[in-house]
């Protein structure tokens, strides 16, 4: 298993990006979202994402460079119809006016629609945070096959729609909730499917609706659904994901007839903190909460009770000077270089520029 300096990473990805057709400032924020991805620990929203968006591109699913449509631009509202422009980009750009609205108006409902796959939604909780904003997102994926079987169902319906909460710390989040609403994201199936390895029991079920582990089926024949996280309850926040940024926000539903892509859409509420009171005391109100419910006993066998954002933020310390990189993600990013026309002595030298 390649184990890869997080540098050496990015500019591997930055090379195929701009390969791609991206502009180097568009190219810039997909590698260093990647990366912030793989170092956070969700290698499923990391650079093995790339094979998707090389295929993606050449079918003309993803737009490099898009211009995002303003569909309203109301005050507290604001309404972008990315036009499925990539994805890491369209997304930070839509959130940066989001927080610029509500440094102004105290608060900003952003309406994303149809963003080529947007990757890790933590990335833009964290941009919130660091400008003093909380950031509340619901999010669906659509213009694919059903991967998310909700309570009660034997087939798929919805997609794994994430939700994200950010509160800000002194330099960034202090809280930090990103999740998607399947017991597990379908990005952790492909990796358990590239590794050889099974998934957690409860996460998915196969073609007649019964539990299985193993994720050949759901990745490689693209049969069976991921459960919903948390039964009943769980099911209901990914619909209400759906219909967030599905009917509410304007995005592509579950119910329309998809294609082969990839789609995200969010409902995004930004509220400024420093408008809503006074931002030091609040934030202060909020360690106070987290020391509290840190300072629980652990269960049988957990030394320390964790609470959201906590393990990305350990894991990113630990993954600072390599990220392992499993054989198969790593031929099937070379594979998707090459159809690119990127040549292997071109990957080494991206490599060993940025070995350091
Ligand atoms: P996960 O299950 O690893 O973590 C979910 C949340 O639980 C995180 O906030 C994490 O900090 C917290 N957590 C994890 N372990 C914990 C512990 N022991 N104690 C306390 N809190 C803990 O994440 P996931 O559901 O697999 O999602 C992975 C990523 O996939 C997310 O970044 C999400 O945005 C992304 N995603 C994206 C899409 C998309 O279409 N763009 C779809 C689904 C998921």
């Amino acid at each position: 298993m390649p184990t890869i300096r997080p540098a050496a990473l990015r500019a591997v990805t930055e090379l195929i990006a701009r390969r791609m057709g991206s502009t180097e400032a568009e190219a810039s924020e997909v590698a260093d979202h990647l990366v912030r991805a793989n170092l956070a620990g969700h290698d499923s929203h990391g650079v093995g994402m790339l094979p998707t968006y090389v295929r993606l591109l050449q079918s003309d699913l993803l737009v490099p460079n898009q211009t995002a449509e303003t569909v309203l631009d109301a005050g507290a509202l604001l309404v972008v119809d990315a036009r499925r422009g990539y994805g890491q980009r369209m997304a930070a750009d839509a959130v940066r006016r989001a927080i610029a609205r509500a440094g102004e108006m105290g608060a900003c409902v952003l309406a994303l629609r149809n963003a080529a796959h947007v990757g890790r939604i933590g990335t833009y909780g964290e941009l919130a945070a660091k400008a003093g904003c909380v950031f509340v997102a619901f999010v669906n994926v659509s213009d694919h096959a059903p991967a998310q079987a909700t309570f009660g169902a034997a087939e798929g319906r919805l997609g794994t729609n994430p939700f994200c909460v950010a509160v800000p710390g002194s330099d960034g989040p202090s809280l930090l909730l990103d999740m998607a609403t399947t017991t597990i994201a379908a990005g952790k199936a492909r990796v358990a499917y590239n590794k050889g390895t099974s998934v957690p029991e409860g996460a998915l079920i196969d073609a007649d609706g019964k539990p299985t582990t193993d994720p050949t089926g759901f990745i490689r024949d693209r049969l069976g659904a991921l459960l919903a996280f948390g039964r009943h309850k769980g099911s209901g926040l990914a619909v209400m994901c759906e219909i967030m940024a599905g009917a509410v926000a304007g995005g592509m539903r579950a119910d329309e007839p998809y294609g082969d892509g990839v789609l995200n859409s969010m409902l995004a509420i930004v509220i400024d903190l420093s408008k809503l009171g006074d931002a030091a005391a609040i934030r202060g109100d909020v360690e106070a909460t987290k020391a509290f419910i840190k300072s629980a006993r652990g269960a049988p066998g957990v030394e320390e009770v964790l609470l959201p954002g906590e393990p990305e933020r350990r894991s990113a310390d630990r993954r600072a000077d390599g990220i392992d990189v499993d054989p198969t993600t790593w031929a099937d990013i070379c594979a998707a270089a090459a159809k690119l026309g990127i040549t292997a002595a071109e990957i080494d030298q991206a490599l060993g520029a940025n070995a350091g």
